[in-house]
């Protein structure tokens, strides 16, 4: 191992370049107050597959807006207990592919000679005085800030009685003749077997010709390889009645939800960030627009030059235990996933549902949605994690 101690110190060393490590750098090279600061960033992986596809909901466009692939204002919901159409105004879901994101940063930041791009295993990080050294297979670099999008602090997330995964095999599907309506996605189709735990397929269409395709499952233990293939050809052949259809890419993932805590920061100094940082929404397993908005608010601080750490409100506080309480449920099988998704789409609008998922919904909103859910459930449920939290 190599031990070159780079005499330069950094002003920023970003530990990771995926999501929350990208969007990170590109909100600060967007801020003229501090585009000129020097930047390295360090990931292992050279990011050049389309290995992600990121799927998020706005109100509004944002920074990212030239690197969204596809678009849709009306979702399916199906399930057994109920199906409908959600008109999820005033939202528009979108997508954005992984490398359509990589390249659009990496171009715009390679115009700057204040960026230094490095590619190497990060080994260790640690505080010493002021600064922060990050330990690579080729060297130890400093800086005043690290911002960590590593699993190296990150709380174990095997699932237990505080965890499930989210797991899911995806495939981008394409036909011959122009079958699938790519004005509307399907954001959940419990019509599949419930054997494996909560488990449903999702499906994008964004053109007439081509669809992204997953299966997804929510519980304890991930599925051999071939439980996913063979649950999509089942749907591919007779949910969409398909019978030759061309697969063109292929994503997986693993996603933990969790109601551990992650760390904030380390000694002020390295700042995680990502699903390093519990970006992940413990009670969906989304996380790109949370990753926006951290990474927004740690440019915001580093603006105003203060501390680059983002404090955790109390409407933060209030979405935590709302994500336990729904997590706990599911964890302890007290109601199945897929009747309890139908109840929520039911009874509440498709864009009222979206704001509960992104944090965003009004206190009225919460209450009304809480009273389409079994109380007998839910109330002491959340009651308990109310008190687990508070211990
Ligand atoms: C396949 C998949 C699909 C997803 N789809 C969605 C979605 O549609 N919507 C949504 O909201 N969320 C989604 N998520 C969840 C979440 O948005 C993503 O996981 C997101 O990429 C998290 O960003 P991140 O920067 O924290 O982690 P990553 O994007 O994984 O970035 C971490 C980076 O750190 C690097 N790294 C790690 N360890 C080291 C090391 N020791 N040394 C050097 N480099 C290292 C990795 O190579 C990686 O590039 C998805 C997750 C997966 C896995």
């Amino acid at each position: 191992m190599a031990t070159t101690l780079s005499t330069k110190t950094y002003d920023y060393i970003i530990a990771g370049a995926g999501c929350a490590g990208l969007s990170l750098l590109y909100r600060i090279l967007l801020e003229p107050e501090l585009c000129s600061k020097e930047i390295l960033i360090i990931d292992r992986e050279k990011k050049s597959n389309d290995d992600i596809t990121w799927c998020f909901w706005e109100k509004s466009p944002d920074i990212f807006e030239p690197t969204v692939y596809h678009q849709w204002d009306i979702l399916d919901f199906k399930s057994q207990f109920f199906n409908n159409e959600l008109d999820i105004s005033p939202y528009t879901y979108k997508m954005i592919r992984g490398l359509d994101f990589y390249n659009f940063v990496y171009q715009f930041a390679t115009a700057c000679p204040n960026v230094h791009f490095m590619q190497s295993k990060i080994c260790s990080m640690q505080v010493t005085g002021d600064q922060v050294e990050v330990a690579t297979s080729d060297g130890t670099y400093k800086a005043a800030y690290a911002f960590n999008s590593t699993r190296l602090f990150q709380p174990g997330t095997q699932a237990d009685q505080h965890s499930l995964y989210m797991h899911f095999k995806g495939l981008t599907i394409r036909t011959e003749a122009p079958v699938f309506n790519h004005g509307k996605g399907t954001l959940m189709d419990f019509n599949v077997n419930q054997h494996d735990g909560m488990a449903f397929m999702y499906m994008l269409p964004t053109s007439p010709n081509e669809a992204l395709l997953e299966y997804t499952v929510i519980n304890g233990a991930v599925l051999n390889p071939g439980a996913y293939d063979e649950a999509l050809q089942t749907y591919i052949n007779e949910a969409l009645h398909l019978s030759q259809v061309k697969i063109v890419r292929e994503e997986s993932g693993i996603i933990p939800m969790t109601k551990k805590k992650f760390p904030v920061h380390h000694k002020q100094r390295i700042i995680h960030i990502g699903t390093a940082g519990g970006c992940v929404k413990a009670s969906s397993g989304y996380a790109f627009q949370f990753i926006q908005r951290q990474t927004a608010k740690i440019v915001m601080n580093l603006k105003q030059n203060r501390k680059p750490i983002v404090k955790c409100s109390f409407r933060d506080k209030k979405f935590n235990l709302y994500d336990n309480a729904f997590l706990e449920v599911l964890i302890s099988g007290k109601m199945r996933g897929d009747e309890l998704m139908s109840r929520i789409f039911k009874y509440n609008s498709g864009g009222t549902v979206l704001a509960f998922l992104d944090n965003e919904s009004s206190f009225t909103d919460e209450f009304n949605m809480m009273t389409t859910l079994p109380a007998n459930i839910f109330l002491p449920v959340t009651l308990k994690e109310f008190f687990r939290k508070a211990s």
